[in-house]
């Protein structure tokens, strides 16, 4: 028996809980038993024993139920509530109240509560216990004839039982948690070590597999390659060249299944050394623009001048994302182009944000499929892209590898159209020298080090060493042309001999060879007494591709690092780059062509903006300011008997306005719809990293804000504003948004300032009369009927996002225009005078003169802009209608 509640205890296949409330309640059934019995002892009448007798059954089946059914938390609660409401109130008035065991049968309530029952529900059944023997005291007192009383001896033999065992209780309960505990943390650390050694089983089984893989690939490749150096025929060419790609695809496959492992398992490590952002996009562009030009694709390379020529960071990983990214964009192109543009972005601690963004014009991206993108073994629009090879990996491992560089990628796609995705790592800056122009000079310099021609070099003498006989064939073959001499050891000893009796000038190591390993080999051969190849460089040739060996060969001194399967163009460059500079006879080809091709892409001016302000026609904005802030507008539609028509485009205010009361029909507006925002937005996006929209007002009745938000989320990086204002007011927050964005505050820090400048904003309008409202169904055609009759000029004004009738003016135009110029300019000292919008209606150049003088009667503004307004808004207001919209001064101004 004892054995059994042990082993129930500590049965990890019964989850705590479950463990927990059978316990509390083993030791409850006991101490309620022993309320039954003092009561049975003390001669307490049947029926009370009875009723509790009933509760306790209540509980018992109630526990039972729970077990069952695996509603511990349901259980709990129910017996909690039997407990609390039921069984302490009737045993508290049943066997004397305070002078009797019920005072310490309350602690035990508290006490089963929390140990049974967690959250929220634990504080209101503690909260509930406390209430309710607070009630019972009080009612107690008040009314004693409620409490059946205890002889004095009685009552202290209930007392002192329920004290007994209620100390009984709790340490029983305390004793066994401990050791469900201590069992529980036995366990997780016997299974966190379990993990630990799968985790280590695992990388040592990728990193063997891949090492195993790699070295017959070696030979595939490399054979494969002398066959295609051969004068062979078409067929056999063809032949080798599927070989080729079928090897490269596997080998893609193994680096990335690895390099999968590696994430998941948390085993990735950066290895961070200083490089050059210039020579890490040579050889990217190089790779890429041979794809691209195959498929017919244009590729445009755009670097910012300030982008630091060197930086700490792991280059091999950085360019393993663009590699990934830039392939698919390749991959999934058609026909048009991919781009890459680099840029720098904030300074955060001590690292610079570099920004890569990579645009095709390709197939894009479902909206739908894009949370799913970066999934491991995720391959979206499957119909479509069958017939595109791939495993789903890529993206998994790119995101992955942003995280753990501390970086942010982002994807925005127009599904058919094309797609970008926008790549930030922050490296640290090794120096203040940046890429500049990248002048002729130094785009030679890049391309010839990612470009190397076939060389010669007849009297230069090296050594490979492996254990494996087709890679030493392999390498052998490969470095046929380079008339170098070569001679092979199948294994450390072998190289140790050999270096005794000649001078190599470069010796390639394998590294994993049974007996000497490569590192032991190398250590030996410069050491070596009497030996021949103190001084040569030795170079480690390995399938031990991860990041760890690659540290290991830097820590162990070696020359030059080389991974298996390698081609024979890598072989050469790194045997050039050890040989003596006068053992190198050159036979430059025609990389000249390649040179200046590859020129051509990078280039540096045509950058794109970090953050584009983007808004609607209803901004009124002047054309000028529009085209120095490079602000694009999506027009609103105006609906009239004869169209549909975009604002300001299609349609001239005055030709609007004559219309209307030509025709005296009612012109309706609407916003650009969620294809067409889309489209406005996708094609802003061609040319900036993130659009700010900003809208008028979302309480206006045709704002765009709704739209403009559900097409913003087909994008990851358009945010919509709500500018809380119409017309120019909507304007200058757009200016203020540019003014900000040009000091490159970030996107949530001008929304942040606009929100502020909202009441600062002082939008209005003075109307002839309200008839157009009236048309438009924005106000009775009572009203405005009576505001015409009496002459009345009402202002519309704009708060808290909507536009109300503000203050009228009686009399003439002219004086009504005064009085309102005189009141809006009223107070002085806080306006901001750098700018001033006058925007109207069907004003001619007398009356604009008249309003400018009165303005400046009252203050000077340094720049005033007579704005006619669109027509979308005009349709509101009529003609002879004008508005003074600016902005009040800021506290931190
Ligand atoms: P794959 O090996 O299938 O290319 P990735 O993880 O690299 O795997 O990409 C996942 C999926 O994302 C792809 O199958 C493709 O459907 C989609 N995708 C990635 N990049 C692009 C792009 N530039 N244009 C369109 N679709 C893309």
């Amino acid at each position: 028996m004892k054995k059994g509640w042990y082993s129930f205890l500590i049965n990890e296949k019964k989850s705590i809980e479950e463990r927990l409330f059978v316990i509390t309640l083993a030791v409850s059934a006991v101490s309620f038993s022993v309320i039954i019995l003092s009561n049975v002892i003390t001669g307490t009448a049947l029926v009370d024993i009875g009723v509790i007798a009933v509760l306790i059954l209540l509980m018992g089946l109630t526990a039972f139920w729970a077990i069952k059914k695996k509603h511990i938390k349901g259980g709990s609660a129910i017996i909690s509530a039997l407990v609390v409401f039921c069984m302490l109130p009737y045993t508290f008035f049943t066997s004397g109240a305070v002078f009797g065991g019920a005072p310490c049968w309350f602690i035990f309530a508290g006490l089963f509560v929390s140990l049974i029952i967690s959250g929220k529900w634990r504080v209101f059944f503690l909260v509930a216990d406390l209430a309710v023997s607070g009630g019972c005291y009080i009612v107690a007192y008040m009314y004693p004839e409620l409490v059946r009383t205890n002889k004095t001896l009685t009552a202290y033999i209930l007392s002192y039982t329920a004290l007994a065992f209620i100390c009984i209780a709790i340490g029983v309960i305390i004793s066994i948690e401990i050791l469900i505990y201590k069992k529980e943390s036995e366990r997780n650390e016997k299974q966190r070590k379990e993990i630990a050694a799968l985790n280590d089983a695992q990388n040592r089984f990728f990193s063997s597999m891949s090492h195993e893989i790699r070295t017959p690939i070696n030979t595939i490749i490399g054979l494969n390659e002398m066959i295609l150096r051969e004068d062979v025929s078409d067929e056999v060419a063809e032949d080798a060249a599927n070989i080729r790609a079928a090897s490269k695809m596997l080998l893609h496959l193994i680096n990335d299944i690895l390099d999968m492992s590696k994430l998941e398992s948390g085993s990735m490590q950066l290895s961070c050394v200083p490089y050059r952002i210039g020579d890490m996009l040579s050889e990217l562009v190089n790779m890429i623009w041979v794809r691209a030009r195959d498929k017919g694709l244009e590729f445009n390379v755009n670097v910012s001048p300030d982008v630091p020529a060197q930086v700490i960071g792991d280059d091999v990983r950085v360019k393993q994302i663009l590699i990934n990214i830039l392939n698919n964009a390749v991959k999934y192109t058609r026909e048009g182009s991919v781009s890459l543009s680099i840029q720098c972005g904030k300074m955060k601690d001590d690292k610079l944000s570099i920004i890569y963004t990579i645009s095709d014009t390709g197939m894009g991206i479902k909206k739908e499929n894009l949370p799913y993108l970066f999934d491991a073994f995720k391959r979206v629009d499957e119909d479509k892209n069958r017939h595109i090879e791939g495993t789903g990996l890529g993206l998994s491992i790119v995101r992955q590898l942003v995280d753990l560089m501390g970086g942010e990628v982002t994807v925005n796609s127009i599904y058919t159209q094309g797609t970008t995705f926008v790549i930030e790592i922050p490296q640290v800056v090794a120096g203040p020298e940046t890429v500049g122009d990248l002048n002729l000079e130094k785009k030679h310099k890049i391309m010839r080090e990612a470009y190397y021609s076939r060389f010669e070099a007849p009297d230069a003498s090296v050594l490979v060493v492996d254990d494996n006989a087709s890679n030493l064939l392999v390498c052998k073959k490969l470095l046929r042309d380079t008339k170098v001499s070569v001679d092979t050891a199948s294994s450390g000893e072998d190289a140790l001999r050999l270096t005794t009796e000649k001078f190599y000038h470069v010796i390639f190591m394998d590294h994993m060879m049974p007996g000497m390993d490569g590192i032991e080999c190398h250590r030996r051969i410069l050491t070596q007494k009497g030996g021949k190849c103190t001084d040569s460089k030795i170079i480690s040739f390995t399938a031990n591709a991860d990041a760890e060996s690659r540290a290991l060969y830097e820590r162990e001194g070696f020359d030059g690092f080389l991974i298996k399967p390698v081609d024979g163009k890598s072989l050469e460059k790194e045997l050039a780059r050890n040989l003596p500079r006068e053992l190198v006879h050159y036979s430059v080809e025609d990389d000249d062509d390649v040179l200046e091709e590859s020129m051509a892409w990078i280039n540096s001016e045509q950058n794109k903006r970090l953050i584009a302000i983007t808004t609607e026609s209803t901004a009124d904005l002047p054309k000028e300011l529009l085209e120095q802030y490079d602000i694009a507008v999506i027009p609103h539609l105006v609906a009239t008997g004869e169209g549909v028509f975009r604002d300001s485009i299609d349609l001239d205010t005055k030709g609007l306005i004559a219309y209307m009361s030509k025709s005296g029909s009612s012109v309706v507006t609407h916003v650009p719809d969620v294809a067409a925002s889309e489209a406005f937005f996708a094609e802003q996006l061609s040319h900036a990293n993130s659009i700010l929209h900003i809208t008028l007002s979302k309480d206006i009745e045709n704002s765009g804000f709704a739209t403009a938000q559900e097409a913003a989320a087909s994008f990851n990086n358009v945010t919509v504003v709500d500018c809380g204002h119409i017309s120019s007011g909507q304007g200058l927050q757009v200016l203020e948004a540019c003014r900000l964005a040009q000091q490159g505050k970030t996107i949530s820090e001008i929304t942040a300032s606009m929100e502020k400048r909202k009441e600062l904003v002082q939008t209005s309008f003075i109307v002839d009369n309200l008839d157009y409202l009236a048309r438009a169904g924005q106000v009775s055609p009572r009203i405005a009927r009576i505001t015409k009759t009496l002459s009345l000029r009402p202002t519309l004004v704009m708060k808290k996002g909507r536009m109300t009738v503000g203050r009228v003016f009686f009399g003439s135009r002219a004086k009504a225009w005064k009085h309102y110029i005189k009141r809006s300019l009223g107070v002085k000292s806080h306006i901001d005078t750098h700018m001033l919008f006058i925007t109207y209606t069907s004003l001619g150049r007398d009356e604009l003169e008249f309003i400018r003088d009165e303005v400046e009667k009252i203050i000077h503004f340094e720049n005033v802009y007579f704005q006619k307004a669109a027509p979308s808004v005009s349709v509101n207001s009529g003609p002879n209608t004008f508005g003074l919209l600016y902005s009040f001064r800021s506290d931190e101004e």
